[in-house]
């Protein structure tokens, strides 16, 4: 199956006066399926809407939402795509009907060829990740908070303490195992980054 990632807004955090600016990456995953994952803040609708048009798309052309977690700014806009089926965390649904899906046992939620719901617990205790093989870029994990911006690979107190993490461990060993899957990354709080050799290396160490 031939998949495109496009991220329609760069997420960012920074830190101010107040406490924090931040606000989420926002991508879509196009190709038979069309996904959306993490649907920034609730004050993001018309922007949404706007990339999706430029994409030549509505919101009822979405088959999937993914949010990575609950935080408000990954499930703000979720309620524009009443087509699709929502994927937040470890819980699957489409209007008042749950799925049971045993994220719980690392079982990936299979979209479709070449697109993967993973469980990455860490930074919530039911965090997920989207795994896309592409045709252009190999393969792309939309990774949610599990990496707050390609920074927290040198400084890991921006992942563990800044954006907070509810189980350090784990996601310790996520964040590795993802390193070692994936080509390029798509944090929750930056740009899109290639995963260097050196990171994959880094990250051999790290699951021993
Ligand atoms: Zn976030």
């Amino acid at each position: 199956m031939s998949y495109k990632v496009k991220v329609l807004f760069d997420g960012y955090s920074t830190i101010n006066t107040e406490g924090l600016s931040a606000n989420c990456s926002c991508v879509l995953i196009s190709g038979p399926k069309k996904v959306i994952v993490d649907t920034m803040s609730a004050w993001d609708r018309d922007r949404i809407v706007e990339a999706l048009t430029r994409e030549g798309l509505t919101c009822d052309n979405v088959d999937f939402v993914v949010s990575t977690h609950g935080h408000s700014d990954h499930i703000g806009n979720n309620n524009l795509f009443l087509k699709a089926k929502h994927i937040v965390g470890f819980a699957v649904s489409f209007q008042d009907q749950y799925f049971i899906h045993p994220f719980e046992t690392s079982e990936p939620y299979i979209i479709d060829d070449g697109v993967v719901v993973i469980p990455t617990p860490g930074h919530t205790l039911d965090h997920v990740s989207v795994l896309v093989r592409t045709s252009d870029l190999g393969t792309v994990v939309v990774a949610g908070d599990l990496f707050e911006k390609v920074e927290d690979l040198e400084d890991p107190s921006l992942w563990r303490l800044v954006a907070g993490s509810d189980n350090q461990e784990e996601q310790e060993k996520n964040r590795n195992k993802i390193l070692l899957l994936a080509d390029w990354i798509v944090p929750g709080h930056g740009p899109i980054f290639k995963v260097t050799e050196n990171m994959k290396s880094n990250a051999r160490q790290g699951l021993k």
